[in-house]
């Protein structure tokens, strides 16, 4: 390796993104985007920010875009931190939070981010196997396994099984665990489990982080932001004016506030959304998969006759791209992200063509 690396580069084994080819006709549900595009009020306002002094350095903290989120959950300015995307609001997370003594746990079959992270920052993983019926179980998250944790992560709903807890199960969780941070992932929040948002207030040990690229659309213009008490936003403010002041430009703040202000639409998109998961589960199932049931853009499914990594390598071909994961108990799973009505018609079409296929290769 090369000698001019600090120690340690060599060792890090980074994030891999879903792909991003520019090829023609290419439907793509391999990353979660949402199929919608953001509210039309964020291009307009973004085009008329360009027009304001790009000269300038931007607001370094975002206070009307805080305001915004605030007053969304009813809470203070003070209770909300923002980053270039949630990714960076997690990094700074984990270096506020969790470089203390003793593992982060999180659950075995997760976000891909957690490990890289712990990686990066020096911390201990401990990796806390989900269910049989890959469910996060909140009893794992308590008592002895808990004692000397430096800190709990986990999304809600889980990624990439879809799958949720209620908001009695993450406050069993917090109020189990008052010695450390438990930080409740949201990205998916939005198409149909409950926020903890609403505990923010009653637990100075949990952090709630959401983004704005999943359900508004906006995976381009790379905004999150972190919900907590003020001792523990301030915590992420130090780490974040020690790294760069300005993570958020102009029109990034702009464009965000527009975003959370146009209700009306988010309503429509999320609901879109929904209406075609709710479609696409019941048409995979009659092609006889199993689909565990999602409270997300995306479903996580697998059939008995053809592999996980041969139905995406299959779907390529049809210049469709969804993604597969080479990892224990989930290898024989896909995850598709929902996209709009008719996208799904054509990956069911698809589908249904290539399990013909194998079957007649069977007999
Ligand atoms: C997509 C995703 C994120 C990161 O989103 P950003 O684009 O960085 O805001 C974080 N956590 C989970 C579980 C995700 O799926």
């Amino acid at each position: 390796m090369n000698s001019l690396w600090s120690p340690g580069i060599a060792d890090l084994k980074p994030y891999t993104p879903g792909e991003q080819p520019k090829v023609e006709g290419l439907l793509k549900l391999n990353a979660n985007e949402h199929p919608y595009g953001p509210s039309p009020k964020v291009q307009a306002v973004m085009r008329e920010a360009i027009g304001d002094n790009l000269r300038l350095y931007p607001d370094s903290t975002s206070t009307k875009l805080r305001q915004a989120i605030a007053k969304q959950y009813g809470l203070l300015p003070d209770q909300v931190f923002v980053g270039n995307g949630s990714d960076e609001v997690l990094a700074h997370a984990f270096f506020a939070f969790f470089r203390r003594s003793g593992p982060l746990l999180f659950p075995d079959i997760s976000y891909s981010f957690y490990p890289v992270y712990c990686g990066l920052y020096g911390v201990v993983a401990k990796r806390v196997p989900l269910d049989e019926q890959l469910h996060i179980n909140p009893s794992d998250y308590m008592g002895e396994a808990t004692v000397g944790a430096t800190g709990i992560i986990f999304p809600n709903p889980n990624a990439p099984t879809g799958q949720a807890l209620t908001l009695d199960q993450v406050k069993s969780i917090v109020q189990a665990n008052p010695h450390c941070v438990v930080l409740v992932d949201e990205a998916y929040v939005d198409f149909g489990c409950e926020s903890a948002a609403s505990l923010v207030v009653d637990f100075p040990n949990l952090l709630v982080v959401h983004t704005l690229s999943k359900s508004k659309s906006l995976a381009g213009m790379r905004v999150g932001y972190a919900l907590g008490q003020q001792s523990l936003i301030d915590a992420l403010n130090r780490v974040k004016d020690s790294f760069n002041s300005y993570p958020l430009d102009h029109l990034a703040q702009v464009g965000a506030v527009a975003a959370i202000e146009d209700q009306a639409y988010f309503e429509w998109a999320t609901q879109q959304v929904i209406s075609a998961r709710e479609q696409l589960t019941q048409n995979l199932m009659n092609l006889g998969f199993e689909v565990l049931p999602s409270k997300t853009n995306f479903v996580f499914a697998k059939h008995q006759h053809i592999s996980g990594l041969e139905l995406t390598q299959k779907l390529r071909e049809h210049k469709i791209l969804i993604r597969h994961f080479n990892l224990p108990r989930i290898s024989e799973f896909v995850r598709i992200t929902v996209g709009t009505f008719d996208q799904c018609k054509r990956l069911i079409n698809c589908i249904e063509s290539i399990l013909i296929d194998v079957h007649h290769q069977a007999k």
